[in-house]
């Protein structure tokens, strides 16, 4: 089946009762059983769920899984996933990881024992020469965010395997429209189906997919007994957000690739950052894994100053100002003051993430509107 029939028809079967084609919202908490252990597959509704096992299989089909094991968030699909190490395990992960997922490694699970080390990843000998006796797992993220800088996950799965070391892929920002990290030879992906997946910013919800039968069975053991599953209502969205995914990131990639393009003819602009310039370090990577540069944009300003940054977020009208990602409206947002500002400001600058740079989550209006609105906030 190709990627534009899974959206929609992948795990997803008329419900045998009524013939509803839409997969029910199966909002119950538990099944009469026949007698005890006499049941249809279904006994206690944190353990399974028909919705969420139409969206699991779903995504499964989505990421050329076997297994997804879906949570309330994305972070609880991977707190989920750090559950699969013990005391004394570490994680190497990159440094410009999501600022959510790095709260949880280092201020939750530290505390338990599990370690971390965070390294710039598109270094594959700096990865190697970081690897530890107890590195159990490389936790990639690509495109990062918000420099948006891309790690070869080939090269990093290859070294894994000589390591005996797993590798996780959080996918949010690509999609799996856009790239399949298990085709590459990861052993887990990472989604917050809150965004791209989810895709209409009205609900919160995780996966983790995996073509590994025993990690699967891990993690649907974790799911069980941490308990952090998603509703029925909010599997039903994603389930539903999925069904147009393809078309939505085919057109956010083409609404970005034209800003981005607008963005480097502008005087006040100093520099665009966008995985499809010939000329972004991760270029030649991003073609030869991705299917498209997706709809995320980052930009700065001449003279990098944080006022300045401040004033053209609060002239955008159709780009919100707002956090998060991957809905069908537009959004832009200030890294530094937002999302991370609980990275220290020598941090950040020694990363390139200065106070005047600019994210946009570009969504799926027309674009001639979208460009017109930048153009506006840009003018002093
Ligand atoms: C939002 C996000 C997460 C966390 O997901 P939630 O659904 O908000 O818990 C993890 N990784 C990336 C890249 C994200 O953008």
């Amino acid at each position: 089946m190709k990627f534009a029939t899974k959206v929609i028809h992948a795990g997803v079967e008329p419900d045998p009762s009524t013939g509803a084609i839409m997969t029910p919202i199966f909002q119950t908490s538990t099944y009469v059983q026949d007698g005890p252990g006499n049941h249809q597959g279904y006994e206690y509704a944190r353990t399974q769920n028909p919705t969420r096992t139409a969206l699991q299989e779903n995504l499964a089909a989505l990421e050329n899984g076997t297994d997804a094991v879906c949570f309330g968030s994305g972070l609880a699909a991977m707190d989920a996933i750090i559950k699969l190490f013990q005391s004394g395990d570490s994680v190497l992960a990159s440094n410009d990881l999501y600022g959510g997922s790095f709260r949880l490694l280092d201020k939750v699970f530290k505390q338990f024992g599990i370690q971390n080390k965070l390294i710039p990843m598109q270094d594959i000998q700096l990865i190697a020469d970081n690897i530890q006796e107890n590195t159990k797992m490389i936790w990639v993220e690509t495109p990062t965010n918000p420099l948006l800088n891309i790690v070869d996950i080939e090269a990093v799965c290859q070294l894994a395997k000589q390591k005996g070391i797993l590798v996780c892929v959080d996918n949010t920002f690509a999609s799996p429209y856009l790239q399949n990290p298990l085709d590459l030879g990861a052993d887990l992906v990472l989604h917050s189906a809150t965004k791209y997946l989810g895709g209409h910013s009205d609900v919160v919800h995780g996966a983790v997919i995996t073509k590994n039968k025993s990690l699967a069975e891990r993690l649907y053991f974790i799911q069980n007994a941490s308990g952090a599953v998603p509703g029925p209502m909010d599997c039903f969205l994603v389930l539903r957000g999925i069904k147009t995914l393809h078309i939505r990131v085919q057109r956010a990639c083409e609404n970005a690739k034209a800003i981005a393009e607008f963005l480097k003819t502008q005087p006040r602009v100093s520099r665009v950052l966008y995985p499809g310039f010939s000329d972004h370090p991760g270029h030649e990577i991003a073609k030869k894994q991705m299917r498209g540069f997706g709809g995320m944009v980052s930009f700065d300003l001449v003279g990098g100053n944080e006022d300045e940054a401040r004033k053209v977020l609060s002239k955008t009208k159709l780009f919100a100002c707002a956090e998060s990602l991957g809905g069908v409206e537009s959004l832009i947002g200030h890294p530094a003051s937002m999302t991370h500002a609980s990275l220290p400001k020598e941090e950040r600058q020694k990363s390139g993430l200065t106070d005047s740079l600019m994210r946009l989550s570009v969504g799926i209006e027309d674009v001639d509107d979208l460009i017109e609105d930048l153009k506006q906030a840009l003018l002093e």
